[in-house]
This record gives structure tokens, sequence and C-alpha cells, in this order.
């Protein structure tokens, strides 16, 4: 009997933090808003083509290792489609096909014409060598080639993923199309035709929601004590972006462990500290854990890592009155009705992390017209879609009596659904 209960209470969890079931059920839930019949939300539960492949890697120590990779597609009515390449030890095909639906949505936020897309190898790239993550990146292209490319779904950085993994897997690409093909992925060095802007381009995208969201409460970003969960790619160009701009960033993080001073932490110098996977915190004694850091107090709560981070365990002891999402499904469910019902505004993943695909729209269009622009068109055409994209949200979560993240999520479907309909695939 005690067993029977133990097992169900682990199999509820799992549900409850399983990424792609949560998804699902609030895709479904914007297409009955949105009036869509019942086989609308049956092709786009799944993603329309999921690949599994298998990598061998030559290792240093001279042994053969097979990864496992995948590459999730996940509607391309509206267009070609899009999204990072996540190298992670925790990686499952379900998380991958979640991500893929995310990508969607995002695409259809900002308006992009791109369908989603979503690759994960498992692997740990800390523990690796330059060399093994070449052979790693390279096998990785050559076992999808097939189903990818410029005009059929293009790829840039994850978690763990950085320019310089783009650009092995450009060259790979390249080498297989025998052309030049710069368009078939995103996130490249700015010399192998990469945008100005695209490396802080989530981060700035998150910047500018936090702005609008502070608007609507009445907060001045300027003083305003922030926590930032993560010092990846995202966390770190944001905490600097807000440091400068004067707000007090109390709390940082990486994988390891947690930073918190009430007087606000020096950006500048933890950044010099950082390694090239975002980890600082090994370099102090006086850490906690990232759980307590979530709970620590703050103005705005920004988490910048990984999914399932607040919970209907720690929800209700979340002291932002603001909460960004720059990280993919840092909230579950539960999590989000509790901080909804708790009248914390929760601006979306979906929405706040949304400039990077965007300035990854910008470098492929690029790439296309082989014309390239100034830093300053890309913030300014970043900064333009980003604003549009909060308020339309916004709007409909106050017009529509929903929550943003339900918002958010109608706004993301629609085009595809659209798109999909006049394609008579439903
Ligand atoms: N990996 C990023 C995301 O989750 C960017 C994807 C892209 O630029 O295509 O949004």
């Amino acid at each position: 009997m005690v067993a029977d209960n133990a097992a169900d209470s682990t199999k509820e969890v799992n549900e409850k933090m399983d990424v792609l079931s949560s998804t699902r059920a609030v895709v479904k839930t914007a297409l009955e808003k949105l009036g869509y019949p019942d086989e609308v939300f049956e092709l786009f539960k799944d993603p329309v083509r999921m690949m599994t492949v298998r990598i061998p890697v030559r290792m240093d120590d001279g042994s053969i290792k097979v990864f496992t990779g995948y590459r999730a597609q996940h509607n391309d009515a509206v267009g070609p489609t899009k999204g990072g390449v996540r190298f992670h030890p925790d990686v499952t095909e379900k998380e991958v096909k979640a991500l893929s639906i995310w990508m969607s949505l995002k695409a259809g936020i900002v308006n992009l014409p791109y369908g989603g897309g979503k690759g994960g190898i498992v692997c740990d790239p800390r523990e690796m060598s330059f060399r093994e993550l070449e052979g790693l990146s390279r096998g990785y292209v050559r076992a999808i080639s097939q189903i990818v490319g410029p005009t059929k779904d293009i790829p840039a950085p994850d978690v763990f993923t950085n320019s310089q993994i783009m650009a092995w897997m450009m060259d790979e690409y390249s080498r297989i199309d025998e052309f030049n093909s710069p368009g078939f992925i995103t996130g490249k060095p700015i010399v192998l035709g990469g945008s100005h802007g695209r490396e802080s381009a989530t981060a700035k995208g998150v910047t500018i929601c936090i702005n609008e969201a502070a608007k609507k409460r009445g907060l001045d970003v300027k003083g305003a004590r922030v926590i930032v969960q993560g010092f990846g790619n995202a966390g770190s160009f944001l905490s600097k972006f807000l440091y400068d701009a004067g707000a007090k960033v109390v709390g940082i993080s990486d994988a390891y462990g947690a930073l918190y001073d009430s007087d606000g932490l020096d950006i500048d110098y933890l950044l010099d500290r950082r390694d090239s996977f975002g980890t600082v915190t090994k370099l102090f004694n006086n850490t906690i854990t990232n759980q307590e850091l979530l709970e620590m107090d703050c103005d705005i709560l920004v988490p910048a890592a990984v999914e399932n981070q607040i919970t209907e365990e720690n929800a209700h002891n979340i002291k932002a009155s603001i909460v960004v999402e720059a990280a993919n499904g840092p909230t579950t469910m539960e999590g989000t009705k509790i901080l909804t019902e708790r009248g914390i505004l929760l601006v979306p993943d979906v929405l706040a992390s949304a400039g990077g695909v965007t300035v990854s729209y910008f470098e492929w269009v690029q790439n296309n017209q082989g014309y390239y622009w100034s830093e300053e068109e890309i913030d300014e055409k970043l900064h333009e879609t980003m604003i549009k994209a909060f308020n339309s949200i916004y709007n409909t979560a106050e017009t529509r009596r929903v929550d943003m993240r339900l918002a958010a999520y109608m706004i993301g479907v629609r085009k595809m659904a659209e798109a999909s309909r006049f394609r008579g695939w439903v």
C-alpha cells in the first residue's frame, strides 16, 4: 500500500514536471479559446518530424564514444523550422519536442516566417575537449543533414552551445552541400556571416520586457533589486545590461550555487571571473543554493537557467512582484497559477526570450541577401519587435482576462493554425 502511494506520488511529480504535457495543455486551451477544432490540437501536440541519431566520436584517449542526438521540427506550415541545439546531459526526447513547440510559439509571437524546431545532444560539454566538441558538432550535422538546410530547418545556439560550435556546424554543412551556406545556421561568428547583436539578443529582449513590465507596475528599473538565476549567455548579458542601467543586481547563480548581497553585486567583477560555461560561484565560500536564491528578497526575478525552477513548492515564497522568464520553461503550470493568484506579473518565456530568434531571423535575412546591417539597425528592429509583442500580449491578457502565458500562446499559435488550415492540413 505504502509502495503504491509512493509510486503514485512519484508519477504525479513526474507528470507535473513533464514540460511536454504542460505545454500541450496550454496549447490546447489556447486553441479552444480561439475556437479551433480539436484536429488542430492533434496536429500541434507533437512535432511533424522527429529524428533520433547516434553520433560516434573519437575521444582524446583513443576510444569511440557514441552520443545520442535529436532534431525536432514542430510545424512548417508558415515557413522553414528554426531553433537552437542544446548540449546537455539532461536532454531528453520529450524535452526537445516541448522546446520545438515553444519555438513555434516564439516565431508566432514576434511574427517571423518560421515554424519551430529544436535539437539536442545528450552530453556534458564541460567535460569534453575542444577537439571532441568539434567532432561531436560535425557528426551531428552529418547525421541530420538530410532534414536541415537554409530553406528547411535552421539551427542556432542554445544551452552550452556557442558561435564556435555554429562555425563548425556551418563548415560541415557547407562541405556536404558543396556551397558556402551561411544561411544554414545562425549565431555564427561575425566573420562567417554572423549578425551584430546576436550574442546579446536574448538578454536585450528580456531587458525590453523588464522595462515594459516595470512601467506597467510603476516600478523604476533604476534602483530596483533584481535576481538573475543563471549566468550563461542570457543571464550574464542581462545582469550586465541591468547593472549598467542602474538596477541593483542582488543575486546571480550558476549550476553549482548562488551569490546574494542585498547591497548589490559587482557584476563587472563576476563577468571577468566567469568561465565560458558561466561558472563563477565555485570561487566563493559564502554561496547559497539556487532554490534558496529564488526565494530571496527582490523586486524583479529572472529565471535564466533551466526548466521547472518555480513550482508549487516555492511559488508561495517568491518575493518579487515581477517575474520575467529568460529561460525556456522555468515555471510549472502550478507555479504559474500560484504566481498569478498572488498578483505577480509573470512575463512568459515564449515572449521574454524571443529576442534571440528575432535576431537569428535578421542574421538569416542578411545571409540570404548578402548585405549586412549595422548594430544600430539591428537594435532598432529588435526593440520595435519586442515592444509590439509585449503590448499585444499584455492587452490580450487584459481583454480576454487570462494570464500572460495563455495570452502569449493564443497569439503564438494563431498564424500557424491559419497557415495549416489554408494548406488544407487540418
Ligand atoms: N535557442 C534560442 C531559443 O531558445 C534561439 C533560437 C534561434 O535563434 O533560432 O530561443
